[in-house]
């Protein structure tokens, strides 16, 4: 009897798996022919570009997916776009799930830049070829090219916001500084930290800059999976152990949703009044929130890194390869994922404060007045 329902079990899950992978062929990612036929059909579509983001709990990854989506569809290609919502198995297994649909190619922004080597391999059996999105894919020889911004500039333009504000190069201070760092398995967030401290760590060694609570290594002050919340209680353990006397200037903050942490915290123990003014706060992707947090006069930057364009940068690479045309790149020098370098092509970030942000987010289309009331 139980062996019975066991077959039928089996039977059933067989007879849905199958049925699951016609539809998703047939239909889930609207893709009208086998994706694994259409490669020799010849005319018709152009086949199925994967795409897997890390998380839409960040507003940029939904933008950078959706314009992807629109470019890739414009040129004749279907697309499967999947976000991972930060858990790392997830991503593999969606990006498993790709290859065996038969993608043409991947287009990859990682959750964990370290944990796709064997997906990769899987992805190198079938012919598929790779390109990284934003962050560096490490750990493996099967990343054909990487798209993104400077991010070493992203860096450089957070800390001389800091030095400008503050006055250090006309020999302003002692401030006191508190920094953080976004999540150790993404590739960038070294990068932007190195970028920052290749401006700050001069005034920090000569005194002009002082971090109370003496965290100033990487490992110290990095967030795991740029989680605010982590940053928030990060802050919040600062400045009840170094600042009931003390006020902080400046916060290096890497990323909009960080810097929305960090300044619930502030806030919390009263920072943002006449007496107690909020320090100055960097950020990183032009977030919503963040702009109308700057715009109220709370976060003081961020950096600008147009989605659009780099998704345009993707884009082409992808029809590029699949079309045996060079693929240009500017930088085949910088990101060495460890096995190999991987050509890149680099993106320009932007600072944007209170007194650019109309020109460059209004005037260039990424926002409307709107948006930001
Ligand atoms: C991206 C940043 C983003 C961060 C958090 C980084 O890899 O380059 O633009 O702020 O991830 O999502």
């Amino acid at each position: 009897m139980r062996k019975i329902t066991i077959l039928a079990l089996m039977l059933v899950l067989a007879l849905s798996l199958s049925a699951c992978g016609k539809s998703n062929n047939g239909g889930g990612s609207g893709d009208a022919s086998p994706s694994g036929s259409a490669a020799n059909a010849g005319g018709g579509s152009k086949g199925t570009i994967g795409i897997a983001m890390p998380t839409k709990s960040s507003e940029r990854w939904v933008n950078d997916g959706n314009n992807m989506v629109k470019q890739f569809q414009a040129l004749g290609y279907k697309t499967d776009l999947q976000y991972g919502e930060d858990v790392i198995e997830n991503q593999v297994s969606q990006i498993e799930n790709m290859i065996t649909k038969g993608v043409k190619l991947l287009v990859i922004a990682s959750i964990d830049g370290e944990s796709l080597t064997d997906v990769l391999q899987k992805a190198h059996d079938a012919g598929i070829p790779v390109i990284a999105y934003d962050r560096l894919i490490k750990k493996s020889e099967y990343v054909d090219y990487y798209a993104t911004f400077d991010n070493f500039k992203v860096g450089v333009l957070q800390g001389s916001y800091i030095e400008e504000k503050l006055g250090l190069k006309e020999g302003k201070g002692p401030f006191n500084i508190e920094l953080f760092a976004g999540s150790p398995d993404d590739n960038n967030a070294t990068f932007f930290f190195n970028g920052a401290m290749s401006v700050l760590q001069p005034y920090i060694d000569s005194g002009k800059l002082v971090v109370r609570s003496g965290q100033t290594k990487f490992d110290q002050v990095a967030t795991l999976r740029w989680d605010g919340g982590v940053a928030q209680s990060r802050m919040d353990n600062l400045l009840s152990a170094n600042y009931t006397t003390e006020r902080v200037d400046a916060v290096l903050s890497p990323y909009d949703g960080i810097s929305i942490g960090i300044l619930s915290s502030l806030k919390g123990v009263g920072y943002g009044s006449p007496d107690k003014p909020l320090p100055i706060i960097t950020g990183q992707d032009a977030e919503l929130a963040s702009i109308k947090s700057i715009i109220a006069g709370e976060q003081t930057q961020t950096v600008y890194k147009d989605t659009r364009e780099l998704a345009k940068v993707a884009v082409k690479m992808a029809d590029n390869i699949l079309n045996g045309k060079p693929v240009e790149t500017n930088d085949t020098k910088t990101y060495d994922n460890g096995v190999k370098v991987v050509p890149a092509y680099l993106l320009t970030p932007v600072s944007v404060d209170k007194t650019n942000y109309k020109q460059v987010l209004v005037d260039g289309g990424y926002y409307t007045e709107d948006q930001l009331k």
